[in-house]
């Protein structure tokens, strides 16, 4: 091998490293900054909501948010921790090894690449999974899953992932390896046609398989919903409550579908909750959402994102560096497809990483225009007291530290929304 190839192998490792650290240390230093800042304002619930909200559940909601960051600090050390296993220690290498022994090369044996490592992924996770319903959530009074519940819900997940994803995956494999030099662009196609086939099939075939989907029966309530439905000319297939309070005491309320098949769902959390008034402004901020576009300017991002993305892996695949740098050699006379895609998936989220702050700004801009939809639409003290009450009710803080606010919240924090509300 000339020192070429070798020299921008050890740069890519260079690279891939750096990125990792970066990523870990920023990610150290803004769990740091948020959870200092929310015990310093433990002591006392903040002026502007001090008749509202009491001591106790000001306290509450900073002991959950310091537990939360902490676990999200595990979770991303371990993570950086399999990475590098997978990379750098040859873990990745030493699997498609030993697939390839088994099975020989071909369709089979990179379609087994795949699952397996999905499959150890998903092992790998399981004791944080566990940690976060049965210790975290259940501390602090949210978690409802039994073990067995959680069981269930892991091996329905592991079944349907294999009945959507293996074929998936087989197609994507077959059409890198068959479908010339513009394969890529051909993969996304069905990359996003998978996309939307999930959106609707969703509500009516996934969903179901773990919760119970009931219409909505309350007459004044349904009267009301249906009244404001109207005023905003929206057109939905049905309103439906959904058991969330099998798992979660977390309340929720969202629109799924598209076209003919949308529905509104109500967590049955959320139900009980909320007065009737303040389930309007929360729907019509819902409605606020599908009225202003986000959906689908969410949709076409994502479909520009994942453009892009291919057209990349389409490039990065072809090249030698790129699996030796990460501790992979790929085999020079058959097709490396399962490979590529497996090292790509891992190494996106190290550049994801960096573009989550302008998400997650486009997502509050999102949440703010929604509220003032609503505001429009339906009463805006009941969408105030309706996003107090469900902020109380998630023991979501008060105090968040705004660096922290910017970089990663979708939402924006409470005062800054009910600032906005207020009359
Ligand atoms: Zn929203």
């Amino acid at each position: 091998m000339d020192s070429l190839p070798l020299s921008a192998s050890l740069l890519w490792s260079a690279v891939f490293c750096l990125l990792l650290a970066a990523g870990l240390l920023t990610r150290l230093w803004l769990a740091g900054r948020q959870m200092r800042h929310v015990a310093q304002h433990r002591a006392a619930v903040p002026a502007a909501f001090a008749e509202r909200i009491g001591l106790a559940a000001h306290q509450k909601a900073a002991d959950y948010t310091i537990a939360k960051t902490r676990l999200g600090l595990l979770e991303g050390s371990l993570g950086a921790a399999i990475l590098i296993g997978w990379t750098l220690l040859g873990g990745l290498h030493a699997l498609n090894q030993a697939l390839t022994l088994w099975l020989g090369p071909g369709l089979v044996q990179q379609l087994a690449l795949l699952a397996a490592f999905m499959a150890i992924g998903a092992l790998l996770e399981l004791p944080l999974s566990w940690y976060r319903s049965f210790r975290l959530e259940q501390h602090y009074g949210f978690n409802r899953l039994t073990p067995r519940l959680w069981l269930a819900d892991g091996l329905k997940g592991v079944l349907i992932g294999a009945a959507l994803g293996l074929p998936l995956a087989a197609l994507l494999l077959w059409l890198m390896d068959r479908a010339g030099s513009t394969w890529w662009l051909w993969t996304w196609g069905v990359w996003m046609g998978f996309n939307l086939l999930l959106l609707l099939l969703y509500p009516t075939l996934i969903a179901p398989l773990f919760n119970r989907f009931e219409p909505l029966q309350d007459p004044a309530l349904k009267t009301r919903i249906e009244a404001l439905l109207t005023r905003c000319g929206f057109q939905a297939k049905g309103l439906f409550v959904m058991d969330g309070s099998k798992r979660s005491a977390h309340a929720n309320a969202y629109f799924t579908g598209f076209g003919p098949a949308k529905r509104v769902v109500f967590f049955d959390t959320l139900l009980q909750q909320l007065a009737p008034g303040e389930i309007d402004a929360v729907l019509a901020h819902e409605l606020g959402h599908f009225k202003r576009r986000h959906i689908l300017q969410r949709l076409a991002l994502l479909a520009g994102l994942s453009l892009a993305a291919f057209a990349l892996l389409g490039w990065l695949a072809q090249q030698l560096w790129f699996y030796t740098g990460l501790g992979v050699i790929p085999s020079l006379t058959q097709p490396n497809s399962a490979l590529a895609l497996i090292l790509f998936l891992s190494v996106l989220p190290l550049l994801g990483f960096f573009v989550t702050p302008l998400l997650s700004a486009w997502s509050r801009r999102h949440e703010f225009e929604a509220d003032a939809f609503a505001a429009e639409h339906a009463d805006r003290r009941d969408l105030a007291s309706a996003l107090l009450k469900l902020y109380q009710d998630n023991a979501s803080t008060l105090t968040p530290d705004p660096l922290y606010v910017r970089f990663y919240y979708s939402h924006p924090p409470a005062g800054q929304r009910l600032e906005r509300l207020a009359p």
